[in-house]
């Protein structure tokens, strides 16, 4: 069934490490071969062998609208034969930032970077010279990309792989990231405390995505809104699962909370490599070349990614029936699983929010890491593979979230819900 992705992976492993460019896509975790992806369009990814999947990655959040999305692969073509990078600028980056500023009110001031590590680096960076203090409080289990100063007590592979301490990450840099539970405010206050004048910045996965599914308590958000504008550090939204995906203002609008800084990442190229930060002006002007706050990059606003951004935003923004009719499906997804899972007997829990959902095999309830890491993640990889063999492909790990996509069709939901029905008879 996976001969030529078994093939391909013993292939890529001779001069890729581990294979793969990303390491969750090894599969590590679950086991067994990760399948090469030949195509995708619409809800619907084709493998090496020819297999056919039902996808609920979608590459990690962007394709709100699935793969290979007419419009967005007819605006790339008519314009890449007119150049693929100047390393200059061009008018597209101002309608895209024109097009951005007018979804999202509390963004002022815009700058494209090249995925979401670089915009929440950024973001970071920015946030540090305009309060010249030095720490920032992220949270357990949330994931902020690569960057040093978010490798610590990372979601997404670096929980998947159980890094405790990354190597190369110097204990001066670990050290000013605070960190503690997410949905514990009394642990923030504690950290602001013992921490006074020091906190430049709290970083948040609004909706986390990166220890599976987990949706901020009633009042959380509001009160680091309230800490950070009584302590005088700015409160950064990591939008780069949430934005254009819970709404046309992504989670800011979805939940009411105006952040300082917001990050986005590959939606905004629609999966090709972008990311992005933006924010008032007052702070956003600290930025080069207006401000001495270094931040640049070569590519960034490449005249590809921002084709194909602007197309899927543009169709976000002039068709916010997109968002409901997502969110149908996913409500319509959860609660056909939550019969299929109450009928199997196992213990299970599913976190939900807009288009984002997940599924812990646990009898307590999955509000922070803690209670991800200690959930039956044996069960989910088994869960995993058993759903991956009936052609739905899921996260390959439960410190994932899955996206649902407007592609997929009720025929393709029923699909899903009937292979977790024989999936769940199968696993132990
Ligand atoms: N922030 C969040 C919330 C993410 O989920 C990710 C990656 N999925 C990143 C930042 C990093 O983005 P990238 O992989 O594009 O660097």
């Amino acid at each position: 069934m996976y001969q030529s992705s078994k093939s391909l992976f013993e292939r890529a492993q001779q001069s890729i490490p581990g294979g793969v460019n990303s390491p969750v896509r090894a599969f590590k975790s679950v086991g067994g071969t990760p399948v090469f992806i030949k195509s995708a369009k619409g809800a619907y990814m084709v493998d090496e062998d020819g297999n056919q999947y039902i996808d609920y990655i979608n590459s990690w959040g962007p394709m709100v609208l699935g793969h290979a999305y007419e419009p967005v692969v007819k605006a790339i073509q008519a314009k890449v034969a007119l150049g693929t990078s100047f390393g200059a600028p061009t008018e597209l980056e101002i309608e895209i930032a024109e097009l951005i500023k007018s979804m999202v009110p509390n963004v002022d001031l815009i700058r494209m970077v090249n995925s979401g590590t670089e915009a929440c680096m950024s973001a970071v960076r920015l946030a540090r010279g305009y309060t010249g203090r030095n720490k920032i409080i992220k949270f357990e289990g949330c994931y902020h990309g690569h960057a040093d100063c978010f490798l610590v007590k990372a979601g997404s592979g670096v929980a998947t792989f159980g890094i405790q301490h990354v190597p190369g990450v110097t204990a001066a840099v670990a050290n000013d990231t605070l960190t503690c539970a997410y949905n514990d405010l009394n642990a923030v206050k504690a950290l602001f405390a013992n921490n006074k004048e020091e906190i430049a910045a709290i970083i948040i996965e609004p909706v986390a995505g990166n220890m599976g599914c987990i949706p901020p308590a009633e009042g959380f958000l509001e009160g680091l809104r309230s800490l950070c504008t009584e302590m005088g550090s700015l409160l950064i939204f990591d939008e780069v699962m949430t934005g254009f995906r819970l709404a046309k203002g992504g989670a800011q609008e979805r939940l009411k909370i105006d952040a300082d800084l917001v990050c986005y990442g590959k939606v905004i190229g629609a999966g090709m490599p972008v990311g992005a930060f933006g924010g008032r002006k007052e702070i956003m002007e600290h930025i080069a070349p207006l401000g001495n706050v270094y931040q640049a990059g070569t590519l960034s606003g490449n005249p590809l990614a921002m084709i194909a951004g602007y197309t899927l935003l543009h169709e976000l923004k002039t068709n916010t029936d997109r968002f409901s009719s997502i969110e149908k499906k996913a409500d319509y997804l959860k609660d056909g699983l939550i019969k299929v899972l109450d009928a199997s007997g196992f213990p299970y829990r599913i976190n939900h929010l807009g288009s984002m959902l997940s599924i812990h095999f646990s009898e307590n309830d999955i509000t922070d890491f803690e209670a991800a890491a200690s959930a039956n993640n044996a069960r989910f990889n088994q869960f995993f593979h058993a759903m991956l063999k009936r052609g739905i492909y899921l996260p390959p790990s439960a410190f994932e979230t899955w996206f649902i996509s407007d592609a997929l069709s009720y025929e393709d939901l029923d699909k899903t819900i009937e292979a977790a029905k024989e999936a769940l008879a199968e696993i132990e």
